[in-house]
């Protein structure tokens, strides 16, 4: 009773620690940015940019959320270390795209003790700021995802990620302009969710759901497929092959039991792109690896590609882990 107390007393003495006031911000920040990304489809004009190839897509709710993120952030954490997927040029950003809020049920919650003492200084931030950007220029609304993954001595640790659409129902079949600013959810329902994370604390923002047991089903990239990351599919001895858009959308399907494992055995996929994802499935007992079994390394310095691929399951990634071909691991160097 004395020990709890003191605890109790110490943290309201002296408030919320970095890293929850951190992961805090990170979740007001993530659903300003869905509300760009939800933005830029209403006013129709998505600016799309080919980065490296047709496949590899920029649009302008990549470039306004990742502006939006960052400044945000670096305006209440100025010795952050912010890494953003989108390369842009360093302008004055608009003070509308600024989010100063903090969402207080985090603040709220007791920050795990290993992480109490961290400073600003040692925090790495991956931004994506549009996972699923091909599926976005699509239609394929409920495949986006607005990730923001925080790191510390190269592990990621905690995590927010926001879906701003889920509730809306995309059949797959019709077209960006169809369904144009139409999108909203149905009726009583919220368009749009916050996903929250951080190891030793727990995941927070869904329902967490286990894939049907025995089965295998595998969900994979829609738009990146290549011989490697078929043979490495096949490998798995499916039941069902899911391809959709995005890490992040990926993960969700994880821990919300619609796939049992998200295998990508190809270089394409970045730190930004798993750091987020990572921790939420991390904190509910699953893991996210490269194809050989490594875990992935966060620190700043680190390349940003994820070479030698991604290979995540909520439970069994042993069995998922072994199957994996030895062609495919002589391919792909981490
Ligand atoms: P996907 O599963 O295809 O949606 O890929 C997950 C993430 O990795 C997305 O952010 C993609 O943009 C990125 N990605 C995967 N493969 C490639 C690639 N060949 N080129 C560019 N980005 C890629
Ligand atoms: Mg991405
Ligand atoms: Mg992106």
């Amino acid at each position: 009773m004395f020990l709890f107390l003191t605890y109790i007393q110490l943290t309201m003495a002296s408030g919320p620690t970095v890293l929850m006031r951190l992961v805090a911000s990170a979740y007001s920040v993530a659903q300003k940015a869905g509300a760009i990304v939800r933005r830029v489809i209403a006013e129709g004009d998505l600016g799309v940019v080919e980065k490296t190839c047709a496949t590899d897509l920029q649009t302008k709710a990549d470039r306004l959320a990742q502006m939006s993120i960052c400044s945000s952030l670096a305006r209440k954490f100025p010795k952050l270390t912010i890494i953003g997927e989108e390369d842009l040029p360093s302008e004055e950003v608009d003070q509308e795209l600024i989010e100063d809020g903090q969402w207080e049920e985090i603040l709220r919650q007791p920050c795990p003790s290993q992480y109490s003492a961290i400073e600003e200084e040692d925090l790495v931030v991956w931004v994506d700021p549009l996972d699923g950007t091909k599926e976005y220029t699509e239609g394929l609304l409920d495949n986006v995802t607005v990730l923001i993954g925080i790191a510390y001595e190269g592990k990621a640790i905690a995590g927010v990620i926001n879906q701003p659409y889920y509730n809306y129902q995309n059949n797959g079949k019709r077209t960006l302009r169809e369904h144009g600013s139409e999108a909203k959810a149905g009726p009583d329902t919220q368009l749009g969710r916050t996903i929250w994370g951080v190891l030793g604390l727990g995941a927070f923002g869904f329902q967490l759901k286990e894939a049907p047991a025995g089965k295998h089903i595998i969900t994979t990239t829609r738009s990146h497929s290549n011989k490697l990351v078929t043979d490495c599919v096949t490998a798995m001895n499916p039941d069902e092959v899911l391809r959709v858009g995005g890490a992040g959308n990926k993960i969700i399907q994880l821990i919300e039991g619609k796939a049992s494992a998200y295998i990508f055995a190809s270089p394409g996929c970045k730190k930004w792109d798993t750091c987020a994802p990572e921790v939420i499935l991390h904190a509910v007992g699953g893991k996210l690896t490269d194809v050989h079994g490594n875990t992935l390394q966060y620190n700043k310095e680190v390349k940003h590609m994820n070479s030698a691929g991604v290979l995540a399951a909520l439970r069994n990634h042993d069995y998922y882990a072994r199957r994996v071909p030895e062609s495919v691991k002589k391919a792909l160097v981490p």
